[in-house]
């Protein structure tokens, strides 16, 4: 294992019931880094006898000495847990910067998101009531909001951090315990993670991690009869599967899958204001986010000055090793890499308005220049389909509706945005638009934790973040008792 990761845990075991365990089919996964090719060491490749045996400690952590731990006590350990990762930012986020390849200064921000959540839900898991409900004469009726019982967690290799804190962190503050099967392309910080939750006092089953293939232990958890909900971040591909395994079981899901979000820039838009939030939400992390703002609708009036003002950004986007901490990091794989070319190539009959620039990027890293394509049109594939790369459209539009009618012409429905300095135009949009999230004269609202978030159409279903994903981690029982 390279030194520069300097890890204080053994990657190539899992953390089941408070026990580091070697995966008991005995083998590997290479583990690469994505800024050189290099591999630097080497991961668990746990199969389904180690996703039985994670089921089995959290169902027992569940129905014992988890189950009895306070809304209180959790919340005490979720905020000694978001303490110690403060504690490691740096460490953490050196970390993800070498697994994901992400520059440091993002990968930074995702370890505070990481406590961050850990505080929110932490202070949210006492604050989570029923309700009477008036009912006949004679009758007391009540709900309560009880855990699933055992969670299943699948992970994508983008935001490791986020994505644990946002689902395990909501988890856990309602009492479940926890399987999480972090991405074979980035496990690190998912493994780092669990260590830490045992500093700070989870006890052992409470949450369990078995690094592995998806079609190997990540098929094992969503299919697993044990597993009473599971939350699954990644592709629209593999949610289908995890959805269809859930039904099977009769358990409910939250699929957070891809988008193709837009930005809408109206005539009357501040652009000095949108200008760094429509470069920013299309590179950031190298485009590898789920809420990318892939497309930008501009009024045709003013195309061309919104496409000349992103082009003059584009063309100074350094790209080079995540630690370097440049704009843009390499692409987690050679894969993805292939993916984001096979897109670049079909833009070949487009208008190229800008790239940025290779900056001492090793040559076997998964570096792909940002470019920004102007004047396409909506039906393009460039325009529709889910790149995941750092790629950006710029499609010019005439009238409001038709505004609109192209934020909504896609197969998804996560983030959009409306930049415009008209009130009215700002309410009728926000509610036209098909989309989990919309935000006014902003993009992301600096990630917002607090804020729910989740998607319409093949973007998912189910809420994520905030208050409503407390909902969404328990079930609600009615208790009504007749006492004359
Ligand atoms: P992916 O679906 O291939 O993998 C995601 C996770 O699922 C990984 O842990 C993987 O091991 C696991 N997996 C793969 N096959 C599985 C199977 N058959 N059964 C169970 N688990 C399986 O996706 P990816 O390539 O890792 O991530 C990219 C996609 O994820 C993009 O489409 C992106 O938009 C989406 N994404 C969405 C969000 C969101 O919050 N909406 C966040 C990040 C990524």
């Amino acid at each position: 294992m390279t030194q520069e990761l300097d890890l204080w845990f053994d990657p190539t075991k899992c953390l089941i019931a408070g026990k580091w365990v070697s995966p008991e089919g005995g083998e590997d996964l290479p583990l690469f880094n994505p800024s050189s090719g290099e591999q630097i060491g080497s991961i668990a490749r746990g199969t389904k006898a180690d996703i039985d045996a994670a089921v089995a400690a959290a169902d027992a952590a569940w129905r014992g000495e988890w189950g009895k731990v306070t809304a209180v006590e959790r919340g005490r350990i979720l905020f000694r847990l978001g303490q110690l990762v403060l504690q490691r930012v740096e460490h953490l986020a050196r970390i993800e910067a070498i697994d994901v390849g992400k520059p440091l200064k993002q990968a930074r921000a995702d370890a505070v998101a990481l406590a961050r959540y850990l505080e929110f839900y932490g202070g949210a898991a006492d604050k989570l009531h029923g309700e009477t409900i008036p009912y006949l004469d004679g009758y007391t009726v009540y709900t309560l909001r009880e855990p699933h019982g055992v969670t299943g967690h699948i992970v994508p290799w983008n935001y490791p951090m986020q994505i644990i804190g946002r689902s395990v962190g909501a988890a856990l503050a309602t009492g479940n315990a926890c399987v999480l099967k972090p991405a074979e392309d980035a496990c690190l910080t998912a493994l780092a993670f669990a260590d830490l939750a045992r500093q700070a006092g989870l006890p052992d089953g409470a949450l369990n991690v078995v690094p592995g293939l998806g079609s190997e232990a990540g098929a094992a958890l969503c299919t697993h009869p044990g597993v009473h909900h599971v939350s699954f971040t990644g592709s629209v591909a593999t949610g289908v599967q995890v959805q269809a395994a859930a039904a099977r079981n009769v358990v409910p899901v939250t699929l957070e899958l891809g988008g193709k979000s837009p930005q809408l820039v109206f005539d009357d838009a501040d652009l000095d204001a949108a200008l760094p939030f429509l470069v920013n939400a299309g590179i950031q992390n190298a485009g590898q986010t789920c809420s990318a703002s892939s497309r930008i609708l501009v009024h045709r009036s003013i195309h061309d000055q919104v496409v000349e003002r992103m082009a003059t950004r584009y063309t100074s986007l350094q790209v080079g090793p995540a630690l370097a901490d440049l704009d843009v990091g390499p692409l987690i794989s050679g894969k993805q890499k292939s993916i984001v070319s096979g897109f670049l190539d079909k833009g070949n009959d487009l208008s190229k308005a800008a790239e940025g620039l290779l900056k001492e990027a090793p040559e076997g890293g998964n570096y792909i220049k940002p470019t920004l394509f102007a004047d396409v049109s909506a039906d393009h594939s460039l325009a529709r389909d889910e790149i995941f790369g750092p790629v950006q459209v710029i499609i010019p539009f005439d009238e409001e509706d038709e505004a609109v009618a192209i934020a909504n012409g896609t197969d998804y429905g996560l983030v959009a945005s409306i930049w415009s300095r008209d009130g009215a135009r700002q309410m009728r949009l926000a509610r036209k638009i098909r989309s989990g999230q919309v935000f006014i004269n902003n993009y992301g609202a600096g990630g917002g934790v607090e804020l729910p978030f989740g998607g319409m159409g093949k973007s998912g279903h189910g809420r994520e973040k905030g208050f409503e994903a407390l909902y969404g981690f328990t079930t609600l029982k009615t208790v009504a008792a007749y006492h004359g």
